[in-house]
């Protein structure tokens, strides 16, 4: 799984270290997106935290979490973005995992200056039908309230996998290539990107 703060670039990294290991990418924050655009009940309910740039409750979120990685294509392995989000989401998703036979393998810290993350969240925008647009939750004012809320909820989880030594930190400032030359290592499969395809991220890209 991938942690870090928002703006860290877990949702870039996530999309392409995920696509290196073969497995899928399941990222919450794009699955609350979807069900927004999507005007379905769940994004009914997650819309005002998310809007707040407060975290959605956990009952929501954990069952959200439970159904994907109960679908096929995480049989095999998957990365985690932007989940758990708290201690309480953590303890939920090892017993969840152990009722599927799964654990983790590895956690990676993606670590950035609280200036930087500020900068790159206020300059972001994404393409949403041909347009480039600013997510409503990178306003300036939410962007220091989820900064608020991560280091108060979730940056406990360095520490909760550190204890369990499977966290690596990494130092997320860098190219993107760089930064994802980084994680590979840290997940033992480094090597030259020069040798592989070209599978940099493709559409949108988040800071997330
Ligand atoms: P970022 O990491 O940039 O904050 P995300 O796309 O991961 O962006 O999340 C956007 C919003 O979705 C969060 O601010 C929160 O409201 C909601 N969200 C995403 N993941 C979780 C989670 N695990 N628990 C609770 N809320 C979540």
């Amino acid at each position: 799984m991938l942690l870090g703060p928002p703006g860290a670039g877990k949702g870039t990294q996530a999309q392409i270290i995920a696509g290196r290991l073969g497995v899928p990418a399941i990222s919450t924050g794009d699955i609350f997106r979807a069900n927004v655009s999507g005007e379905t009940e769940l994004g009914r309910q997650a819309k005002v935290y998310m809007d707040a740039g407060d975290l959605v409750p956990d009952e929501i979120t954990v069952a959200m979490v439970k159904d994907r990685l109960a679908e096929p294509d995480a049989k095999a392995g998957f990365l985690l973005d932007g989940f758990p989000r708290t201690i309480a989401q953590a303890e939920q998703l090892r017993e969840s995992l152990q009722e599927l036979g799964h654990g983790l393998d590895s956690v990676l810290e993606l670590v950035v200056d609280e200036d930087e993350l500020v900068r790159r969240l206020s300059g972001r925008r994404m393409l949403v039908d041909g347009e480039w647009v600013q997510r409503e939750d990178d306003k300036p004012e939410t962007v220091r309230h989820r900064l608020g809320v991560y280091r108060e909820q979730t940056a406990p989880l360095s520490g909760f996998y550190d204890s369990q030594g499977l966290l690596t930190r990494i130092h997320a400032i860098g190219t993107v290539d760089e930064v994802t030359e980084r994680a590979m290592n840290a997940l033992g499969q480094g090597g030259s990107a020069a040798t592989r395809q070209s599978d940099g991220p493709t559409g949108q890209q988040s800071a997330g």
